[in-house]
């Protein structure tokens, strides 16, 4: 049985009371713990419930307090407050806030205290809350997790706000290092004329640095350096008020050395920081200013004397008719031409030449007033313009004259170079100003006309400006209008003078002969309007008229079969179309216009055009013969003749003049000059020609001294263009 006592624990009915027990224990504790959570409901709904209610009773009061300022009443609210358990601290701000009342209670040691105070804690380098061991997975772990969590994350935003600012302060540091060391003056002032920030650049030019500028005021910044601080004050006000741009082309500046600089300036309005300024970047153009006035200086003036230029001389002389016209009184301009002075040149060097300009131009300038005016046009020609010479025009002419022959004789004085002395004589033209509608070119090319005809008479004197020339100048003018409209209008028109092989009698080529034809006059000679053409320039395009007329013809003669190979049909050149810069262009350019026959073109040069500048002359006329191009020297025998040059010159052609030809009969002198060219031409193995042969006689001289072709009214005389085929034809 002692078996028996043991087994009881094991017996069913202590089992099933076991049982019972902890089913009961386990039930008791379920029912327990939902009333607990269920009570824990209740409590906070009630306490809401509670909180609410105090705050809407104690608001009114509070805000009473704070809007009376009531102290005691505002202390009675605070202190009413603490008497609930649930509340710590109370504090009554006013809207400004200022503590109006404050007062707290004791609260009780919590276990959470540290979570709370380590969460707040916002010193940098937060801590981090002890982790709790691992196993535990409770609540509070996770928010110990959660919150290292947000403090990593608080701390690398930290971190990344003060990568930033770090970035920004080097980024600020960099720019302003760009902006010190930019080579133009910036600064920023504000309204009331105070430097808020200056670059290195315009802070020494002042003599400070950027910060000793901070806060100075233009007044006592700029005092020595800008002149007129008020323009630049009211200018910053017209930026900074009326938000608009301003440009200050040019401004002079001296820096704190004393230098002179000039800047352009330009000004915009900036917010600066929460200030709105005036923003000043100034550019020093000094040097382009300074270059700017060489040119005007040099664009005004001659390089070689320094005397006023061309350009110059129109500008004051149109000035000066003006004046003289309105205060009454006559002035005179004077034209200058030295004689023979490309003589010094040719024989003596340019250096030489330059040199005895250089002294002209000094002594003319000594030789008149302050008020007088010294230009030199080019080359050897010098005008004189004499200022308010008299109120009465017989007067002022006679005192001209005076100066005139007073700078005549200065400029003949002899002249040193390298001891060796030279003499100059001067051709002087006078006209005196103001006249009845004359222009200043006008006045210029009647002085021009006066000092011609002193060269046309001999050289070295003084001519007034007169009646006659003015008659011939306004003759050249109409003349000159008429021409133009002769080119418009198509009233040139080229003839031709066959060129004949004196043995065979055959046809070997022409000569085209420009001719006009006046609507009322008629025919005109080409020696009446070919100067005119020169003088007035119109030479260049009537010129390349004849170029192109010309070359139009051979081909047309070349396609019918009329121009045979070997024939050369000549055009006449005058010097200042020859003498253009552009000629070899031109004519090229015309020459693959017009695919006229090989070799069949000849230009007729004088002696004229080469004497002066042979170098030129000859360059000109190589590179023509490189396209088949033939040159002849027209009016042999009249000029200088001379066999050097001769020899050196590319030309295939002696034009015996008409003049040597035409006495050749009677006159014993021509015809041994004749004789004399034709046998020098032989030697130089060139073809010549014999102009102007009106007869028989004339021919068998020509053809005994060995004259190889020849033109003239024996022929044919210059005949035009269906004539001149017709006598193609038929030979
Ligand atoms: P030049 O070059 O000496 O031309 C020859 C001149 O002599 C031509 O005068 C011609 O008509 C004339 N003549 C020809 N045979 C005889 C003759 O047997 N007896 C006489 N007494 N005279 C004869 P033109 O046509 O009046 O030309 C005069 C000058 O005008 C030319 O002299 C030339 O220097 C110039 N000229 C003519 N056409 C042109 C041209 O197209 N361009 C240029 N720049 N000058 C031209
Ligand atoms: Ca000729
Ligand atoms: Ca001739």
């Amino acid at each position: 049985m002692r078996d028996k006592a043991p087994s009881f624990f094991n017996g069913i009915s202590f089992q099933l009371a076991k049982i019972g027990i902890i089913l009961a224990f386990v039930l008791s504790f379920l029912l327990s713990s939902v009333q607990l959570y269920l009570d824990f409901l209740n409590q906070e709904k009630e306490l809401e419930s509670l909180i609410d209610r105090v705050v809407k009773v104690a608001t009114p009061p509070a805000v009473r307090s704070v809007s009376t300022l009531d102290d005691e009443l505002s202390y009675e609210v605070v202190n009413g407050l603490l008497r609930y358990g649930f509340i710590y601290e109370v504090v009554i701000y006013d809207d400004t806030g200022n503590v109006l009342a404050q007062g707290s209670s004791t609260r009780p040691e919590v276990k959470t205290r540290w979570l709370t105070s380590k969460i707040t804690d916002n010193t940098p380098g937060v801590n981090r809350l002890t982790q709790l061991p691992a196993q535990r997975k409770d609540e509070l772990a996770q928010l110990i997790a959660s919150s290292n969590q947000l403090l990593d994350v608080v701390e690398l935003s930290l971190a990344k706000r003060r990568a930033v600012e770090l970035a920004l302060r080097k980024s600020e540091e960099h720019l302003r290092q760009i902006i010190d060391h930019l080579p133009v003056m910036i600064g920023a002032r504000n309204i009331a004329g105070y430097y808020l920030f200056a670059n290195k650049a315009l802070a020494t030019e002042l003599g400070y640095t950027p910060e000793q500028m901070r806060n100075l005021h233009v007044r006592q910044l700029l005092k020595n350096s800008v002149f007129d601080i008020d323009t630049m004050l009211q200018n910053d006000y017209r930026v900074i008020r009326g938000n608009e741009e301003l440009d200050v082309v040019e401004e002079r500046f001296v820096t704190a050395t004393g230098k002179q600089l000039f800047l352009q300036t330009h000004i915009m309005p900036l917010a600066f920081y929460d200030e709105k300024v005036a923003l000043i970047v100034s550019v020093d153009i000094t040097e382009r200013k300074n270059a700017q006035a060489k040119m005007e200086f040099m664009a005004h003036h001659d390089a070689l004397t320094g005397l006023p230029n061309r350009v110059q001389l129109v500008e004051r002389l149109e000035h000066e008719l003006r004046r003289a016209e309105r205060h009454g009184y006559f002035g005179a301009v004077l034209f200058i031409d030295l004689d023979q002075f490309k003589t010094i040149n040719d024989s003596l060097g340019h250096p030489v030449g330059d040199r005895v300009l250089e002294v002209v131009a000094s002594r003319l300038q000594q030789s008149v007033r302050e008020e007088d005016l010294v230009a030199r046009l080019s080359g050897d020609e010098f005008v004189v313009v004499l200022t308010v010479l008299d109120q009465n025009i017989e007067t002022a002419a006679l005192r001209a004259g005076e100066i005139s022959e007073k700078i005549r004789s200065i400029i003949s004085q002899p002249y040193m170079y390298d001891s060796m002395e030279l003499r100059v004589t001067c051709s002087v033209g006078v006209v005196v100003y103001p006249d009845k509608n004359n222009s200043v070119h006008e006045l210029l090319r009647y002085a021009d006309t006066a000092m011609y005809q002193v060269k046309e008479k001999g050289r070295d004197s003084i001519e007034f400006f007169n009646e006659e020339m003015a008659d011939k100048v306004s003759r050249q003018l109409t003349m000159e209008g008429d021409l133009h409209r002769a080119l418009e209008e198509g009233h040139f028109q080229l003839y031709y003078q066959p060129k004949i092989d004196i043995k065979s009698n055959r046809v070997v080529g022409a000569e085209a002969l420009l001719r006009w034809h006046h609507p009322t006059k008629g025919m005109v000679s080409p020696v009446e309007f070919i100067p005119v053409l020169e003088t007035s320039g119109m030479i260049i395009e009537v010129g390349q008229w004849v170029l192109e007329d010309a070359c139009k013809t051979l081909v047309k003669w070349h396609l019918s079969g009329l121009w045979q190979e070997g024939m050369r049909l000549s055009i006449n050149i005058s010097p200042r179309q020859f003498r253009r810069v552009a000629f070899v262009d031109d004519v090229i350019a015309t020459l693959e216009k017009y695919q006229i026959p090989k070799d069949s073109l000849d230009m007729e040069i004088t002696e004229g055009i080469v004497i002066q500048r042979v170098d030129d002359a000859i360059a000109t006329m190589t590179t023509l013969s490189g396209h088949g191009i033939s040159f002849s020297l027209d009016d042999f025998g009249t000029g200088y003749s001379s066999i050097s040059y001769l020899k050196r010159l590319p030309v295939s052609t002696l034009k015996i003049d008409r003049g040597f030809v035409r006495d050749i009969i009677e006159d014993r002198n021509d015809r041994v000059l004749v004789e004399t060219i034709i046998t020098m031409g032989r030697l130089l193995d060139m073809e010549l020609v014999a102009e102007g042969v009106e007869e028989e006689e004339q021919l068998a001289i020509l053809k005994s001294f060995g004259c190889d072709y020849y033109q003239g009214y024996l022929s044919s005389q210059p005949i035009p263009i269906e004539r001149f085929e017709t006598f193609l034809g038929k030979k």
